[in-house]
C-alpha cells in the first residue's frame, strides 16, 4: 500500500521509525524491536539508511523493510539518500525493494560524512525524488523541517525547495523532530500557503536522557522550549525521573498535535519498543478520535 493512501480516513496516521542494527550486531536483533512494535499497530514503519552510506548497513535497510512487509504485514518505508547511492546502485535498490514488496521510499539528501565520502549523482532530495518517480512505481516521501533546515538561509527558501520536492513527486512529508508544537503548526500553515498540499506528519522524539536531548539538539538544531529546559534542569541527573518526564512530554505533544488536527504522528522510536508502547497505550483513544 502507498503511504499517501493511509491519509484522509478520518483519523491521524501513526507511524514509527527504526534504524538497522549497528555493524557489529546481527540483523536478527531487529526482530525484538519489530515484535514489540507490531503490537501497537503502526500504520507503517520506516527504516533509516546509514548516514554517509556504509554498504552493509544500507543493505540491511532494504532487508529489514522487506521483512516488515513480508513477515509483519505492515507497510514499510525504506529511506534512501543521495549521498549514499549512485544512479546505478539506486536502480538495484529499487529492484530489491520492489521484489520484496516494499512500495514506499523516503528520498533524502543525507548528510556528508567526511569519513565515508559522498556520491554526487543526485545533489538534492528533489533530484532523487524525480529519479525514483521515473524508475518505478513507488510512493515517494520527503523530509521537512519545521524550524528550517540547518543549512537554509531562511525558512522562505527552505519552503520553496520543499515545494520543488513535492512538485517532483513526493506525495507525503515527514518532519524533523521538534519540541515546540507552535513551531510545527506555524510551519504547516506556511506550507499550505505555499501550495504544499500533501499530508505532513509531525516527527516526535521522546527525550529519555539528558545526553540524548543534548545530542539531538546539537545534531538537528531543534530549539528547546522553556518547559523542556525546566524538565532537564530538574530531572536531568535522575535517569528514571528524566525518562518518565520525557515520555510524558512526548505524550503531551502528541495529544495537542492531534487536537490541532495534524495529518499524522511519526514516532522516532530509537528501536525502543517499550517506550513506543507506553506512548501508544497512552494515546490509544486519542488516536482513534
Ligand atoms: P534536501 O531536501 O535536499 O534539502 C537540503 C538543503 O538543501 C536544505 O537546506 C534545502 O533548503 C536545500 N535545497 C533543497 N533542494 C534544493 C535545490 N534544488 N537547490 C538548492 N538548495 C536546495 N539522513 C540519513 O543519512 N539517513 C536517514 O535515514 C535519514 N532519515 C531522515 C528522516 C527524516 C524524517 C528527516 C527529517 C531527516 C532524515 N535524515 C536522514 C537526515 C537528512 O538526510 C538531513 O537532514 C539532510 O541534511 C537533508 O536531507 P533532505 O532530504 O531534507 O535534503
Amino acid at each position: 500500500m502507498k503511504i499517501a493512501e493511509l491519509f484522509g480516513r478520518g483519523r491521524p496516521v501513526f507511524s514509527c521509525e527504526i534504524f538497522p542494527p549497528k555493524k557489529d550486531s546481527p540483523i536478527d536483533s531487529i526482530y525484538q524491536t519489530l515484535d514489540g512494535l507490531k503490537d501497537i499497530r503502526p500504520d507503517f514503519i520506516s527504516v533509516t539508511y546509514g548516514a554517509g552510506g556504509s554498504g552493509a548497513v544500507n543493505q540491511s535497510t532494504q532487508e529489514i523493510a522487506c521483512m516488515i512487509e513480508q513477515k509483519y504485514h505492515i507497510p514499510a518505508m525504506a529511506h534512501l539518500t543521495c549521498v549514499g547511492c549512485t544512479k546505478e546502485s539506486s536502480l538495484e535498490i529499487l529492484e530489491t525493494l520492489k521484489a520484496g514488496g516494499v512500495e514506499n521510499i523516503l528520498a533524502l539528501r543525507g548528510d556528508h560524512n567526511p569519513n565515508v565520502g559522498s556520491h554526487t549523482d543526485f545533489l538534492h532530495a528533489n533530484d532523487l525524488v524525480s529519479w525514483i518517480r521515473e524508475h518505478g512505481d513507488f510512493g515517494i516521501s520527503g523530509a521537512c523541517y519545521p524550524e528550517g533546515h540547518p543549512e537554509s538561509p531562511d525558512i522562505v527558501s527552505d519552503i520553496r525547495y520543499l515545494k520543488q520536492k513535492v512538485d517532483a513527486g513526493a506525495t507525503h512529508l515527514v518532519s524533523q523532530l521538534f519540541f515546540d508544537n507552535d513551531d510545527f503548526l506555524r510551519f504547516l500553515e506556511r506550507c499550505r500557503l505555499a501550495g504544499i498540499d500533501v499530508p505532513i506528519e509531525a516527527g516526535i522524539m521522546p527525550v529519555l536522557s539528558k545526553a540524548s536531548i543534548q545530542r539531538m539538539v546539537s545534531m538537528c538544531g531543534a530549539s528547546m522550549p522553556r518547559k523542556l529546559t525546566r524538565i532537564l534542569a530538574r530531572y536531568g541527573d535522575h535517569p528514571q525521573a528524566m525518562r518518565e518526564a520525557g515520555i510524558a512530554y512526548a505524550i503531551d505533544q502528541i495529544s495537542d498535535l492531534i487536537a490541532a488536527g495534524v495529518d499524522g504522528i511519526h514516532l522516532y522510536t530509537m528501536n525502543n519498543p517499550q517506550v513506543a508502547r507506553q506512548i501508544s497505550d497512552s494515546i490509544s483513544a486519542i488516536r482513534s478520535v
